[in-house]
């Protein structure tokens, strides 16, 4: 589920004009969707109390660092930046600075003793604890239930594709893995309140949503009557005005026929299933107790494009983990190779404290490491090649997100990022684009004069 972003909240890049008279807030974000949808649920709460958001962290009066630990560079990156803060903090002592995520669960005496400028420090979704240090939340009574979950990343229309939690925490113990120790069991929201929110959000505009989890696959099990993904896939689906629905990131464990068929038959469905393996060795997927094998996981993909031939995969792979021989490497590199994914995410294994693997040697060195990541990515652009390739002269139906580098940017519905030329304002619009070019990362196309307009 997460590319690394290191860059504030767009949505909250309003302006660099600071308004003499009002408070600022700054927050700064990484890591997964849901630090996203949290950062924003935050920004979201201080709008409420007056509080404006403003580009330069100089100007603020409050300031949000959102963490993630998934990987040490994440850590680090944090911690350079909560680093950073402290000379602001020495210029200006009334600043007040929240340092909030991954990062704090259960260790916010460390962190207290670590980072002494940081005047708060709370856990994922306790938002109740941002009125220590903005006290005009208690003024205002922000009523959290009735904050939305949902972000809206500022690269894309504000009004056309939202992101919505629809699960939090997860109850694997995947042995390399820190996330279930920082966020917790799952905790499905009630399918009504989802619906209700993506319903407001189709008033408003919006076309394309993605619910969200780690395993967002899991949702509804922890809920009377034991809902699943397909139901409420099903129900999103009804809504008017929703033209696509997608959800990220799902577990192999609980891919079921139900899923897949919900996929395949509901018309807003996007054709497109990222479902990480990790590693295509047994004996890695076991120590990694991820609960599947590579038979069980080809089936699942086998079924998935049984259902939808034209379906786009993506998966996460992670290269070097503890004791992993390089034939047994060669196994997900020959994975890769007869799957043939539209999109993979590398990581280079990386010892997170309190995980089981981290009391196992971490003894693939980081050199074997970083060639097994380039092998991957290496072979991935071959695959990337051919599988864009088979567009070129197709029409794909593309939701405009973008303007960059002098073209405007889209997403087919199978994900893949589609450039194109043309006059004219094209934010947040379906358009049929023609390809006419194809390269590993993206398609560039013609627009054909089918366009319809978004409302
Ligand atoms: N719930 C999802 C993934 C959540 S973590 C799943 O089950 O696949 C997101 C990604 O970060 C993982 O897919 C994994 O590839 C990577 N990751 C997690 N822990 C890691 C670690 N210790 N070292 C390297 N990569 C890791
Ligand atoms: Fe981590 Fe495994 Fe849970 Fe994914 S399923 S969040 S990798 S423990």
């Amino acid at each position: 589920m997460i590319p690394l972003t290191l860059k504030p909240n767009e949505s909250d890049l309003v302006s660099t004009d600071v308004d003499e008279g009002a408070k600022h807030f700054f927050v700064w974000t990484i890591g997964c969707q849901m630090n996203e949808a949290e950062s924003s649920k935050a920004s979201a709460i201080l709008r409420q109390a007056g509080y404006l958001p403003t580009m330069l962290e100089e100007n603020a009066d409050v300031i949000i660092v959102n963490s993630c630990v998934v990987r040490q560079q994440a850590e680090d990156k944090v911690a350079g930046k909560v680093g950073s803060l402290a000379r602001l903090k020495a210029q200006r002592p009334d600043l007040r600075i929240a340092l909030t995520g991954c990062m704090v669960t259960g260790q916010q005496e460390q962190l207290a003793a670590r980072f002494p400028h940081v005047d708060l420090f709370y856990g994922p979704s306790e938002f109740e604890r941002l009125v220590e240090i903005a006290p005009e939340i208690e003024s205002v009574d922000v009523d959290l239930a009735e904050l939305p979950h949902f972000y809206q990343d500022g690269s894309v229309d504000p009004d056309v594709t939202a992101f919505i939690p629809i699960i939090y925490g997860c109850n694997f113990v995947c042995s390399y893995c820190i996330v279930p120790y920082r966020r917790g069991r799952e905790t499905s929201r009630p399918m009504g309140d989802i619906v209700m929110e993506v319903e407001r959000l189709s008033a408003r505009g919006v076309r394309e949503v993605t619910l969200l989890g780690q395993t967002v696959n899991a949702y509804g099990h922890d809920l009377a009557g034991q809902p699943d993904l397909a139901d409420l896939l099903a129900a999103v689906d009804r809504i008017d005005g929703i033209q696509r629905v997608r959800f990220l990131t799902s577990h192999p464990k609980y891919m079921s026929d139900r899923i897949i068929d919900a996929v395949a038959d509901l018309p807003s469905l996007c054709e497109h299933i990222n479902l990480p393996i990790q590693a295509g060795d047994n004996e890695v997927l076991r120590r990694m107790r991820r609960t599947y094998t590579v038979e069980y996981y080809r089936e699942r993909i086998a079924y998935v494009r049984e259902r939808m031939p034209g379906v786009t995969l993506a998966t996460d792979i992670i290269v070097g983990f503890p004791g992993e021989t390089p034939e047994q490497f060669e196994h997900t590199l020959q994975l890769l190779a007869e799957i043939r994914f539209d999109k993979v995410h590398v990581a280079m294994y990386s010892p997170r404290p309190g995980t089981l693997s981290n009391r196992w040697v971490d003894e693939v060195p980081w050199v074997e490491k970083k060639r097994r990541h380039r092998a991957v990515e290496a072979l991935q652009k071959e695959i990337c090649t051919e599988r864009n390739a088979r567009y070129l002269g197709q029409r794909l139906d593309v939701l405009v997100d973008g303007f960059s580098k002098g073209r405007w940017r889209g997403r087919s519905r199978g994900n893949t990022l589609v450039f194109f030329d043309a006059p004219g304002d094209w934010k947040g619009r379906f358009v049929d684009v023609q390809i006419t070019e194809t390269s590993p990362w993206y398609l560039l196309g013609d627009v054909i004069e089918s366009e319809r307009p978004v409302s």
